[in-house]
């Protein structure tokens, strides 16, 4: 079967408080960076952070943070629009990284796309209440086309991101509308725990997503989960032919024991690796996805 490439989520928003292991600073990042890619990893995909654990979502900082990962690294680089964190307008979520673009030494790879809008509350079981009831992350049509069409002006390939089965019926017609070429290259967004959003971390919600994937065409899908634990799914993804994308910065993982980025990937590898698949290098997954 085909190599299996890895994303490394390495931070997101998450707080030192959740795991000590998250990365925020130019340095903790780079660092997270090498070992990552010395554990199987690929791709790297980071949010620029303050050193209080803030968005940074600056062309400067995350511009010294791609040139200082490929000064040491052959990773893919993938940062973020900015989530609701850089949401003065929807449509401008897009800025930071098109600045990034314009200039060949800090152009990423790939960027993001969430091909559709989504309620973001805090779901709590224990209590049966909600927190963050008002919160919306807000992906309109329209900005969405404007991603597209700014990724493909400065050379950038999309990442799509699928919450739900709407979102890859979105994400297809994007394709089909000329607006995102192919090889596609689709993330399954799992969501676990607090977030309830998502398909949830389990074979049929894998299996939900699987069946509105169109075989005719070239597809490269890959696996996250937010809020919970991706490792018991990595055998199933593996079997099935699918790439995944994991770290500390969806979930702490306290059943490892709070664990460093590294750590997680080597232990994801190892449960590729007795499936058949061996992790895609660098050059490797530039060679699939590109
Ligand atoms: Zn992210």
């Amino acid at each position: 079967m085909d190599k299996i490439i890895i994303e490394a989520r390495i931070n997101e928003y998450a707080l030192k408080s959740a795991n000590p292991n998250i990365p925020y600073t130019v340095d903790e990042i780079v660092r997270t960076a090498v070992g990552v890619q010395e554990a199987g990893a690929a791709i790297l995909h980071f949010h620029g952070r303050t050193p209080d654990g803030g968005a940074d979502t600056s062309v400067e900082t995350n511009a010294e943070i791609i040139r200082r990962v490929r000064a040491e690294t052959d990773l893919l680089v993938l940062p973020t629009l900015g989530f609701i964190a850089n949401d003065v307008a929807a449509e401008r979520r897009i800025d930071t990284v098109a600045a990034l673009a314009r200039d060949p030494a800090t152009r990423p790879e790939i960027a993001p796309i969430d091909t559709g809008s989504a309620n973001l509350e805090d779901w709590d079981a224990a209590t049966r209440s909600f927190g963050q009831a008002e919160r919306i992350y807000q992906n309109s049509t329209a900005s969405l086309i404007h991603y597209a069409r700014t990724l493909r002006e400065v050379g950038v390939k999309p990442k799509m991101v699928s919450w739900s089965v709407g979102f890859t019926r979105r994400a297809l017609a994007l394709m089909e509308a000329g607006l995102i070429d192919a090889p596609g290259y689709m993330l399954f967004h799992l969501t676990d725990g607090r977030y309830i959003t998502g398909h949830p971390p389990t074979v049929a919600g894998l299996e939900a997503h699987l069946a509105f994937l169109p075989q005719d065409r070239k597809i490269h899908w890959t696996v996250n989960c937010l809020g919970g634990n991706l490792l018991k799914l990595v055998p199933e993804i593996a079997r099935r032919g699918g790439n995944f994308a994991i770290g500390i910065g969806d979930y702490p993982y306290p059943e490892l024991g709070l664990p460093d980025n590294a750590t997680l990937v080597r232990e994801a590898v190892r449960l590729a690796k007795a499936e058949g698949r061996t992790p895609a290098t660098p050059a490797e997954a530039r060679e699939i996805l590109l």
